[in-house]
């Protein structure tokens, strides 16, 4: 059972400290989208958001994502499903057929995959690219050096729209510093597609930060949803 009036009571303290940040950092608030991570929850929860006035849910995981996808396609107009888990080239064209956006493209190969992408109707497939702060790759994301070189291959595929970057900052890192990379490598890759401005940064214990330094799209779970049950 999913405790209406608390989750309820997060969810208007998160949105009142993203306005307050905003302020702090001279933004308007109105700029900043909260997509509210809601993997491994169940369905009863996404609903409770959705008339709570969510419209933008995170998930991390395929087939769990998917079945979530339908589910939040229903539940009416402007609801909508971001992906932002590590994704695997054969599960990627499945993804992207329902997803409205994955964020998480960070190789050339879920690049082609994705080039040959049918979807419904003929607006192509929002993307940002994730990028590796530290360098270790094996938890997702482009190395910084090769993040405009994806970009220019995101942009010359016409099923695929970049719209950004995206980033999770290092464990223990200077949120601060990790932040301002990511809008450094933003300026970077507008570069070359000057309308990818989204900056998909900041999760339920460095949201603040990220707002400081231009994040457009938090993800934030736990601050939200209360502790994830473990993983299916
Ligand atoms: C789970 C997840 C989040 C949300 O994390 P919280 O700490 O619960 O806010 C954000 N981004 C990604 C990529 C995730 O996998």
């Amino acid at each position: 059972m999913v405790d209406r009036q608390a989750l309820v009571e997060r969810l208007d303290s998160i949105r009142a400290q993203v306005a307050d940040a905003a302020r702090a950092a001279s933004r308007d608030p109105e700029d900043i989208t909260t997509i509210v991570v809601t993997k491994y929850h169940p369905l009863e929860l996404v609903e409770a958001l959705f008339e709570a006035g969510v419209r933008d849910f995170g998930e991390n995981r395929h087939p769990e994502s998917r079945d979530k996808a339908a589910h939040i396609h229903a539940l009416g107009d402007g609801a909508r499903l971001h992906f932002i888990g590590q994704l695997q080239r054969n599960k990627a064209r499945q993804v992207g057929r329902y997803a409205d956006a994955i964020h998480s493209i960070d190789r050339s190969e879920l690049v082609q995959a994705l080039a040959t992408l049918e979807r419904e109707g003929t607006e192509p497939l929002d993307v940002a690219l994730q990028l590796s702060l530290d360098g270790d790759t094996s938890r997702g994301g482009v190395p910084l050096d090769q993040a405009v070189a994806l970009a220019e291959e995101v942009a010359a595929t016409p099923t695929l729209r970049l719209r950004g970057v995206m980033a999770v900052a290092p464990i223990g890192a200077d949120t601060d510093a990790a932040f301002a990379t990511v809008r450094e490598t933003s300026e970077r890759v507008r570069t070359v597609v000057p309308d990818a401005d989204w900056i998909s940064a900041g999760m339920s214990h460095d949201f603040r930060s990220a707002i400081s330094q231009g994040a457009t799209h938090l993800r934030i779970g736990t601050a939200i949803t209360g502790n994830r049950p473990t993983a299916p």
